[in-house]
């Protein structure tokens, strides 16, 4: 039989762990053997407020059960607080799980300049912050799992998330990169899509979709891609209720809208339309296009 998947000496600091998501993943890395530093703020969902009864909540929960775990009560602003945490409580850090949020939900026109700025310094600033200072840390030890925390909403969009959209999207583009920067020293980085009942979706879903959306439908995944095993990085999964999925790009193949001598017209775009939008055959990219122009432009050299 398969190895049951263990993080015995392993210690993993989860981001806002006091409630929903970030709270099962903490219990579940912890019941397998996991030193965790449980991180919550402690405020309401609009981040009003600061209170430490989340991170202990948890924390006593997981020592109840025998685990090992030690409460942080910093923003995610303050990065190396949290890090330093780990280090100074278990000697060292392995697993970075980005998840702490909060919302400000309004249609676009709406969306104060502070509405802006606090949703990309939690998410997207805070979660750069957290994992820079784990970072050098993780390559002295040549080993590291990194999970960024996106949603469909930055995926794809969502009414009246304008502001938590983008920022969810930059976490995909920050995963991207990190999982790249990290190959070489064992630094896996990878980004989810969880869909989960928890206090932040509590005031959009019905409390029966609530129900059958438990956040620890989306441990099993979570606990994988953290794991010594985990075959992969840089790579983005949707889940939601027992699913899990993968996402990537699609691109067409494309047209040339230009000749050797122009550089193409808004006529040629318009003739080009179906061709430019046709995804039959369309590639999987995992990379930018440079190489494929470079050899377009050594042709039109060529033709010269
Ligand atoms: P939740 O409100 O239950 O938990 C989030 C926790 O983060 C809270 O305990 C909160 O106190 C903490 N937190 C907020 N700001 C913080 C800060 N500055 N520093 C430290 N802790 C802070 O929410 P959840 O639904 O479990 O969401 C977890 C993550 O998953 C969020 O990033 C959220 O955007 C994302 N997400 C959730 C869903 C979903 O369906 N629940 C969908 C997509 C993405």
């Amino acid at each position: 039989m398969a190895a049951l998947i263990r993080f015995d000496g392993r210690v993993a600091l989860v981001t806002g762990a006091g409630n929903g998501l970030g709270r099962a993943y903490a219990l579940a890395l912890a019941e397998r053997g996991a030193s965790v530093v449980v991180n919550d703020l402690g405020g309401d969902i609009k981040g009003g407020g600061k209170s430490s009864r989340a991170a202990d909540k948890v924390v006593f929960e997981i020592k109840s059960k025998g685990g090992k775990a030690v409460a942080n009560y910093d923003s995610v602003e303050e990065g190396e607080k949290l890090v330093q945490t780990a280090l100074e409580n278990f000697g060292r850090i392995d697993i970075v799980i980005n998840n702490a949020g909060i919302l400000r939900d309004k249609s676009f026109p709406r969306i104060s300049d502070d509405d802006w700025d606090i949703i990309q310094k939690i998410h997207l600033r805070g979660s750069f912050l957290v994992t820079r200072a784990a970072w050098p840390h993780m390559k002295k030890n040549n080993y590291g799992r990194i999970i960024m925390t996106a949603s469909t909403s930055g995926l794809y969009g969502n009414f009246g998330q304008a502001n938590y959209s983008a920022a969810k999207l930059g976490l995909l583009g920050l995963s991207n990169t990190l999982a790249i920067e990290g190959k070489k020293n064992n630094i896996f980085c990878n980004t989810i899509a969880p869909l989960a009942g928890s206090r932040l979706t509590s005031t959009v879903m019905p409390p029966d979709l609530i129900e059958g959306l438990k956040p620890d439908y989306n441990v099993p995944l979570v606990l994988y891609l953290c794991h010594d095993s985990s075959p992969t990085s840089g790579d983005c999964f949707e889940m939601g209720a027992g699913w899990i999925s993968q996402v990537r790009f699609e691109r067409s193949k494309g047209a040339v809208v230009r000749t050797r001598d122009s550089f193409g017209t808004p006529e040629a775009v318009r003739e080009n339309w179906e061709k430019i939008t046709d995804f039959t055959d369309s590639d999987k990219p995992t990379r930018g296009n440079t190489p494929f122009l470079v050899e377009m432009l050594n042709k039109f050299k060529e033709e010269a």
